[in-house]
């Protein structure tokens, strides 16, 4: 009798599969891109995969092409950024998960240049000597503030801990009940004192807090006063706040510096530019704070950082804690800082170079009509499966500040025929999965895509991209 070729496909299967040498061979461009050792151990885990599937079926498909493409698509998504743009339409401007505030051109410019070439981050130019790194955006933050010294650290959570833990350590500082805020459930004023060392006097009741609370709550272990802007919260009805005027003058009645922490901190006035009324730092400087803490990508607009503004003596000793060291700011955020606070120099064009007080000065009728333009394009991809129409919506402004005034805005609202949540969770996947992601706002049964922050320079995308969704 014959006897069987032992080595025939039948009684082998993995004979079919091609060797790593061979495919490696296909691909240089991969390797080229990837580097070789990656290209191999790719390619093992495919051939790994193979040979299970080809023991249960010996009929898998394992051609030598398929593999090859299986292997760049697999390299491709390994090597994707994982943090990536993504166009916000929630209608939600300053976004916390989004990244909050984008960025000016200016601030990007000066990100690459001082990112790529050594700087003379601390380098006297003049002098030839050692220099300060703060000393390329302390003057302007005193300039648009009125504040006669500044520092800068890593975020407002970071100046909040360092001011405390530098001016109140194993003493006491009295807080409204009213302002004991948690923002972003990340940080919490009452945990972020207890770790900066101080001890919180819980002042007042939660919707009222008057001068005499204060008082009555200083003793002579007090170290300040401390005033926390409410930011994502409203009290409505019968409440009251004791002002920053008031308090300061009993800060001062004891000796006693009024440390106020504004959260966003905007530098321009908002009732002007048509926006919910928020004060600014120079206004409540000017009211007798002796320090104000605020971010840097909220209303400012600039990129993620802490600004310390106030008096010059108080801004020292910050400086001189040893914790500055640790929560100290990079060359990439100073010079982007720097080139966003100096937009804020010609107030009369801020409002048009700044991305986020351009996008919260947009008149509705601007983006109804973008919305307007818009229409067709995204109907045409959803066709039969979805209704879309141009609806009002309201935007927020975002990151807690002003949580109850609201931008009258327009949106492409896209309701699925089915009626079904499942189709929208569906298509919102699909959005996720763009290019850019498109991400949208869930609201009574439909998907909302607010225009305000689709800036022009993005439209062509916003609809290539849905050209590429269409049926
Ligand atoms: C947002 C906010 C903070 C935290 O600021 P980050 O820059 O996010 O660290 C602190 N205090 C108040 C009142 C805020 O609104």
């Amino acid at each position: 009798m014959q006897k069987k070729p032992i080595d025939s496909y039948q009684d082998n299967p993995y004979r079919q599969l091609p060797g790593i040498d061979t495919l490696l061979l296909q691909m240089p461009e991969a390797t080229e891109t990837w580097g070789r050792d990656a290209v191999i151990a790719c390619l093992q885990g495919i051939l790994a995969d193979l040979r299970l599937a080809l023991a249960a079926d010996p009929a898998t498909e394992c051609h030598l092409s398929a593999i090859r493409q299986r292997a760049i698509r697999t390299l491709e998504d390994a090597n994707a950024p994982s943090l990536t743009p993504v166009m916000n339409l929630t209608g939600t401007v300053l976004h916390t998960n989004l990244g909050r505030a984008v960025l000016p051109t200016e601030a990007l410019t000066a990100i690459t240049a001082v990112a790529g070439a050594s700087s003379n981050l601390e380098f006297d130019l003049t002098l030839g000597a050692r220099g300060d790194r703060e000393s390329h955006v302390e003057g302007l933050i005193c300039e648009l503030t009125g504040a006669e010294s500044a520092t800068v650290v890593n975020n407002n959570a970071a100046a909040v801990l360092l001011v405390l833990n530098t001016l109140a350590v194993h003493r006491e500082v009295p807080v409204s009940r009213g302002e004991l805020v948690e923002i972003g459930g990340s940080f919490r004023i009452p945990d972020v004192m207890e770790r900066s060392g101080c001890t919180l006097v819980e002042t007042g009741a939660t919707n009222r807090t008057h001068v005499q609370d204060y008082r009555d709550a200083i003793t002579e272990k007090t170290a300040l006063l401390m005033k926390v802007h409410t930011s994502n919260y409203c009290l409505q009805g019968f409440t009251h706040a004791v002002s920053e005027q008031t308090l300061a003058a009993l800060a001062r009645e004891y000796s006693l510096p009024l440390v106020v922490d504004l959260g966003s901190g905007n530098l321009v006035d908002f009732t002007a530019l048509g926006l919910p009324e928020e004060r600014t730092v120079a206004q409540v400087l000017a009211d007798g704070a002796d320090l104000v803490t605020f971010s840097g990508d909220k209303l400012l607009g600039g990129p993620q950082a802490g600004l310390i503004a106030g008096r010059h003596e108080l801004v020292e000793a910050v400086r001189r804690n040893p914790l500055k060291r640790a929560l100290r700011l990079d060359k990439m955020t100073l010079a982007a800082l720097t080139e966003t606070l100096k937009l804020y120099r010609d107030p009369a064009r801020v409002t048009q170079r700044l991305p986020t007080l351009r996008m919260l000065t947009r008149p509705v009728e601007h983006i109804r009509k973008q919305a307007d333009d818009l229409l067709a394009v995204v109907q045409s991809a959803l066709s039969g499966t979805f209704r879309v129409t141009v609806a009002n919506c309201q935007s927020q402004i975002g990151s807690g500040s002003l949580p109850i005034e609201t931008l009258d805005s327009a949106a492409l609202r896209i309701a699925p025929v089915s009626n079904k949540d499942a189709d929208l969770r569906e298509l919102q996947l699909k959005l996720r999965r763009l290019p850019v992601p498109i991400i949208g706002r869930l609201h009574q049964h439909a998907l909302w895509l607010d225009l305000r922050c689709l800036e022009a320079t993005q439209q062509a995308q916003f609809i290539t991209q849905w050209q590429t969704l269409l049926p």
